[in-house]
Order: structure tokens, then sequence, then C-alpha cells
């Protein structure tokens, strides 16, 4: 399988880092899945192996702007690139009011079917060309889901291979039974410890140090953390806090994999549901 990072901002995009995004699929097949898609996401997957053309759906986390206003303008682009075959795209259902309201108000012709499911309502049984995706519920300031993408067919003799893609959650351990079996966990970590508990008004996100002790408990044995904070800096001059920290206050509660997800990196899971970092781009100030 083939895990793509298509931004790892959290609430507002950063010089060097773009809003919620995520890419999934198996290795060596050409349709994939997409999970969240703040703004300018489309401009990410420009940047990497794959094509609107072969996105099969979007499943969207919840209804926050930064992980959905990047939807109007990817339909509409797949829409000028004579898209014909369906989009499914699962979502809260105000997210799905939004779309709508979009195609309608810019007066979008679309030529292709959006199949638009309310994530609340996703059949136990739904799966895409590749996966079993099952949701699980989060806790966050407004209802917040993760999807687990189960292999709907393994590899001989091997057992079919499971991810789960969290959205916004200061509650990691409401994710114990989806992690069961899981290869890996990709979760936010908005803070370090120290500033969560400084933030007066509780935005209900995660910390690293929180996360990593949640996927050392569930003996996870890959941890891919993201959707960091603006306050992080990719290139911190001395006495500014940066992603370092983020993985430094991670790596003391966890002995497994970890990963701090950087915009545009691809990640491997092999046959043996092994994750490693395959591609990392240069990063510029
Ligand atoms: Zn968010
Ligand atoms: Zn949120």
């Amino acid at each position: 399988m083939e895990f793509m990072i298509l931004g790892t901002s959290s609430g507002m995009p950063t010089k060097s880092r773009n809003v919620s995004g995520y890419g999934l699929r198996k290795s060596a097949v050409k349709p994939w899945v997409m999970i969240d898609c703040g703004e300018a996401t489309q401009h990410q997957v420009m940047r990497m192996p794959v094509s609107l053309y072969h996105l099969e759906a979007i499943f969207i986390t919840h209804l926050h702007g930064d992980h959905c206003y990047g939807l109007p303008g990817l339909l509409s682009t797949a829409a000028m690139q004579s898209r014909q075959r369906p989009l499914t795209i699962v979502a809260p259902a105000e997210v799905l009011t939004f779309v709508n309201a979009a195609v309608v108000c810019s007066q979008m012709e679309l030529g292709f079917e959006l199949v638009l499911v309310d994530v609340t309502t996703l059949a136990p049984d739904f799966t895409t060309e590749h996966f079993a995706v099952s949701v699980h519920a989060l806790s966050h300031r407004t209802a917040s889901y993760a999807y687990s993408f189960t292999e709907r067919e393994a590899l001989f003799g091997k057992s079919a291979r499971k991810v789960v893609i969290a959205g916004d959650n200061d509650e990691p351990a409401l994710l114990k039974e989806a992690v069961q079996g899981a290869s890996f966990l990709l979760h936010e970590a908005t803070y370090t410890q120290a500033i969560a508990e400084k933030i007066a008004t509780n935005p209900q996100h995660s910390y690293a140090a929180q996360v990593a002790e949640f996927a050392q408990a569930s003996a996870l044995p890959a941890l891919v953390l993201s959707h960091f904070s603006a306050r992080y800096l990719d290139f911190p001059t001395q006495r500014q806090l940066s992603l370092d920290d983020i993985e430094a206050e991670a790596s003391v509660h966890y002995q497994g994999n970890l990963f701090i997800a950087r915009d545009r990196d691809i990640y491997t899971l092999d046959e043996a549901g092994a994750l490693s970092l395959t591609q990392r781009q240069r990063r510029f100030r």
C-alpha cells in the first residue's frame, strides 16, 4: 500500500505546509482514495504520483474548513478534465450540503455522477474497489470520525492489512478497538503538552505525548503524526517552536516506528505490514 501526505497543517496553511489531506492506494494500482480535502489539496495532488481521474472516493473526517474547503475546486477541476466515472464523497451531512451549494451556486457542470454518502449512514459493509471501509466516532468540537481501510484481497498466506486514519480528536483511546491489528495509525498531534495546557479555550485537539502513549499502550507498530499547529515551524530559529519538539515529545512515550508527517511524503506499507518512508521532498524556506 502507498500512503500519501497531502497536507499537515492545522487550521490554516503555512508557507511550507498545506491543510489536511491524505491519499491511500494499493501499490501498483491506479484507483486511490482521499481522506480529507483542505483548501488547495488539488495543488498537492498535482505533485504526487496519482491523478484526480483515478480518484475513486473522498472521505471527510469532519466539517471544519481545514478538512473540506478544497472540495469545490477539486470537483470543478475534475469536471474540466472530462471525468465521467462517478465520484463518491463520504462526509458529515453538513459537508454534503456545502458541496451541493457550491455546485449549484457556481453553476458547476459536473458531467459525472456525484455520490454523496452521509457518514452516519455508511453501510457496515461499504467497500471501494480495494478497501473495506469502516467508521469510528471521535471526540472534537463537532462530530469527527476516523476511517479504517482494510484491504479486500490479502496476499496469499498473509492476513489483510488495515490502516486507520483519524480526524481531529482529543481522546485517542476512542480508537482502542479500531486500531487492533492495524499496521499504522495516522493521528493529529496539533500541539506539544506545554502548549496544549496553555491554551485557555479548549479546541479539543491532542498533543504529541497523549497520542504517543495511546499508540504505545495499543502496541501499534507504526504511528504517523500530522495536523500540526502553525506555531510549530519547519525551519525554526533559536527559541522558536518546531516539528522537532513534537517528535521529541512523542518519542519519549512511543517505542514503535514514529513518523512526523511532512507535506508530500510518500510512505509504503510492505507485504508484512511494515511502514517506511519512501519519498520526502526537499523543502524550501
Ligand atoms: Zn483540523
Ligand atoms: Zn477540527
